[in-house]
């Protein structure tokens, strides 16, 4: 499926090396965790080769940006999903971000469909927060391996004991302190390392830790003081008796998670986590898809697309495609089959993220992330691979938080807005619906920012002005029969009594909308033979 001269199958066994020196996550956490603060500190210890924020225009084209990259700018935050590539100890690591504000949207979640693990960062001081539990939750979806950093352990701290008896409680996942602090906020000198048996002062750099014959090694009293020391003893001896203790299998199947503590601030117990992450964080694994499971060694490419940005110029409408590569090597002039339409997709000038010695880099692999410009073909979700027909499964929607009901300032633009909202759906800037009882269009949004990127959309780019009105929903819910095979008729019946509270998604299914929890929780009562999903996967 390449043009002559250009090669793409590698050896398998050249593949499989490569796709073995991948580790592919994300962070997690709730905002002001410091997870910006630990992504810095791991691109500065990783040796980043090159920080790809929002993807760049290329060469000397200069391209206008559109309004919502304007709202990106004026509120510091990052709209776009970037990617970050750093190499440490020979292993590639693709960091991919999230964006970082209150403001999440459904790239947020849709990242977590790409990564192989996740690192979840938590203020010591707080503990699992809201956004923390969503996105974990999201990476339960799908058994992500979470490795915990808890920061800012130089400032007052919970206990740390309260912190694991919290992960396990409230995530229902095993926590298994791999660091125990030794010492508290201001008296914060270090870290015991648990499992390798040594101390890492706090103002050391990582290759300085101290082997001592255990916590109650007298050196331990010198080096932090006999308090210290002892209260250090005191609860490695009890952590040991009453914690799990770190399972790699139990890790790799998500049930698992090993504690790290340390500050990101202070620049401490960094890398401890890289270590964790290089020794610990699964490579690439086998993906399912429909037709069979897909494995990272094999040498025909195939990949799927977790989100697509628009991003140049409003205009010309162009499109960089995200693709996680599944399978085989990616380089440039390939031409991929895109499997939902069975056309042909020409890879000219993939966006590679990894760029060795700021070389451009030439191929991607398995665990990689390579953007592909298009005019709107490539829509999230979508499969891409030499000429298998096979689709990736799981690129999920989340039933999303935020309703409202789109009003259109002039009338006469009804046409354009539908065709309007109807591609930036398949793009996955918002979810809509439209309302069984013939009422206007209802967009849906994980976070606020969407919205406004959305109106300022619609008016650059499609000449649409447009506003939103509430409405009395808060929630809604994919709703289908709990057995395929007979319930259909209570389906329709439910539609046709909640006209009012129900419409279909952009594929034609059945949603219902409710004004609270109390009211999904009563249908779900009064319709025993239904079921009210709050994720669908995507066709
Ligand atoms: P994000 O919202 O999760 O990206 O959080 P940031 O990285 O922006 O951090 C939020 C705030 O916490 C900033 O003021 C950071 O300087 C601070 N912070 C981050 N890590 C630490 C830490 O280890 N110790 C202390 N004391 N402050 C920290």
């Amino acid at each position: 499926m390449t043009p002559a001269g250009v090669s793409a199958t590698a050896a398998p066994n050249e593949v499989s090396a490569e796709a073995g020196r991948r580790r592919t996550f994300a962070i997690i956490a709730h905002p002001d965790a410091g997870k910006t603060t630990l992504t810095e500190k791991l691109l500065l210890r990783g040796g980043a080769i090159q920080l790809a924020g929002a993807v760049r225009a290329k060469g000397n084209a200069r391209r206008t940006r559109s309004d919502w990259m304007k709202i990106e700018q004026d509120r510091g935050i990052s709209v776009a999903t970037s990617v970050m590539t750093f190499e440490r100890g020979g292993l590639i690591f693709n960091l991919l971000d999230t964006p970082g504000h209150e403001d999440f949207s459904e790239d947020t979640y849709r990242t977590l469909t790409a990564v192989d693990a996740a690192v979840m960062v938590l203020d010591a001081a707080k503990g699992i927060e809201a956004q923390t539990r969503k996105l974990f939750e999201v990476c339960r979806l799908r058994d992500i391996p979470i490795i915990t950093f808890v920061n800012k352990m130089d400032r007052e701290a919970r206990d740390p004991f309260e912190l694991i008896d919290e992960i396990e409680k409230t995530l229902a996942l095993d926590a298994a302190p791999v660091a125990w602090p030794v010492g508290r906020a201001s008296e914060f000198a270090g870290t015991w390392d648990m499992l390798a048996r040594h101390f890492l002062p706090v103002d050391a750099d990582d290759r300085s830790a101290i082997t001592l014959s255990g916590p109650d090694d007298p050196k331990l009293a010198e080096l932090v003081g006999a308090e210290r020391a002892a209260a250090l003893a005191e609860e490695v001896g009890l952590a040991e008796a009453a914690c799990p203790e770190f399972d790699l299998e139990a890790f790799r199947q998500g049930t698992l998670t090993p504690v790290f503590f340390g500050s990101a601030l202070r620049d401490f117990g960094i890398g401890h986590l890289l270590d964790g992450l290089a020794r610990y964080a699964p490579p690439p694994q086998s993906r399912a898809a429909d037709a069979r499971p897909v494995e990272p060694g094999e040498p025909a490419l195939t990949g799927f697309v977790f989100k697509v940005q628009a991003n140049m110029d409003p205009n010309h409408r162009d499109r960089v495609a995200f693709v996680r590569l599944c399978s085989g090597r990616l380089v440039k002039g390939m031409r991929l089959k895109q499997v939902r339409t069975g056309k042909q997709v020409p890879v000219n000038a993939p966006l590679f993220f990894f760029a060795k010695d700021r070389q451009v880099a030439e191929e991607a692999w398995p665990g990689d992330v390579v953007g592909v410009a298009n005019h709107g073909t490539l829509r999230i979700g979508d499969t891409l691979t030499e000429g298998e027909a096979l689709n990736f499964r799981g690129v999920p929607s989340f039933a999303p938080e935020i309703l409202r009901h789109v009003r259109l300032e002039d009338p006469m633009l009804a046409k354009k807005l539908k065709t309007a909202l109807s591609q930036l759906a398949e793009e996955g800037v918002v979810q809509l619906f439209r309302p069984l009882d013939g009422s206007n269009p209802v967009v849906g949004v994980v976070g606020q920012l969407q919205l406004d990127v959305l109106q300022s959309r619609l008016k650059v780019e499609y000449g649409v002005p447009a506003g939103f009105d509430d409405t009395m929903w808060q929630m809604m819910r994919w709703v289908t029969p709990a057995d395929p095979g007979s319930d259909r008729a209570a389906l329709d019946r439910f539609a046709t009594t909640n006209r009012r509270d129900a419409g279909e998604d952009h594929d034609g299914e059945l949603v219902a909308f409710f004004g609270s929890d109390w009211r999904r929780k009563r249908a779900e009562e009064e319709w025993p033979m239904l079921r009210f999903h709050a994720v669908r996967e995507q066709h």
